[in-house]
């Protein structure tokens, strides 16, 4: 049975003799179950959006509709589409994540540069409803895959940008630890996420109101994304929360992938 082992435990509470058993399945079987709920999962994520897009069909097909009501189904198609083309994005991102444990192609990445095309990421996304800063306290490099540290920090700023009601704040705040290690905090005045929930964010499709999520734009597959780009890159995502006052999601990197940034060398020609 694999390399884990199979063990029933069997336990009588009380005078009701109430016998329960735990048992404990062999990794494989655990990983088994994983991809059929994972595949479960993004079957669902999939159909839903297609059922709404064959009914639009048929209406269009089978009703005559005013030119106004042409565009507003039409609208409906497409908002439908772009959930699906998000979902498929998101997925070949966390396919190529979860393919190697490690970047390959480590470069020095300017923290500037990072934080300028986030900040205006933000801004676009917001839509001027949020009060956003980006402030970095150092100028700093990061050796990492820049693609997969904006694809991290992007989807942080978009759930803040989503969760976070209009006229609310989002943060992005870059520090130096005195151990030399770095941080990339993003704090917003958000909702909040209550305390139990917390452990099981970083699972796929994991989400604590899945309507609002889905309403948003959410594929629940964001955090996910996060944690496999932290820990490719030797740190770790840390999450705070308090409900009603807001979130903090910190990415922390070891001081061996943190650099201050020195100027560009001035080439002279002699
Ligand atoms: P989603 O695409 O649903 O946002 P994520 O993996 O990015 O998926 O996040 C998982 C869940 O965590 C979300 O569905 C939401 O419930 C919660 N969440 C994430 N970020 C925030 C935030 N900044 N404020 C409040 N809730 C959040």
């Amino acid at each position: 049975r694999g390399r884990g082992s199979l063990s029933v435990v069997v336990r009588s509470y009380g005078e009701g003799r109430k016998l329960i058993l735990t048992v404990d399945v062999t990794e494989r079987e655990r990983a088994d179950s994983m991809r059929r709920d994972f595949v479960a999962n993004v079957s669902h994520e999939i159909r839903t959006p297609l059922t709404v897009l064959a009914g639009f069909i048929e209406t269009m097909d089978s009703l005559p509709l005013t030119e106004v009501e042409r565009r507003r189904v039409l609208s409906l198609m497409q908002q439908q589409t772009q959930r699906m083309q998000t979902l498929v994005a998101d997925l070949l991102t966390l396919a190529q994540l979860e393919g190697s444990p490690r970047p390959t192609s480590d470069r020095w990445v300017s923290l500037d540069g990072l934080l300028q095309r986030i900040r205006s990421d933000a801004l676009a996304l917001s839509h001027g409803r949020h009060r956003v800063t980006v402030v970095a306290d150092t100028l700093a490099e990061l050796a990492g895959v820049e693609g997969e540290l904006l694809s991290g920090i992007g989807n942080l700023v978009s759930n803040a940008v989503r969760y976070t009601p209009e006229g609310g704040g989002i943060d992005v705040h870059w520090r130096l630890l005195a151990d030399g290690s770095g941080e990339l905090c993003v704090a917003d005045t958000g909702p909040g996420i209550a305390r139990e929930h917390l452990p099981r964010l970083t699972e796929r499709f994991y989400r604590v109101d899945g309507s609002r999520s889905r309403e948003s734009g959410g594929t629940g597959l964001g955090l996910s994304i996060v944690k496999h780009v932290a820990q490719r890159h030797g740190g770790a995502l840390l999450i705070e929360s308090e409900v009603g006052k807001g979130s903090r999601f910190k990415l922390q990197f070891p001081a061996a992938r943190v650099r201050a940034a020195t100027a560009e060398p001035v080439s002279a020609e002699h």
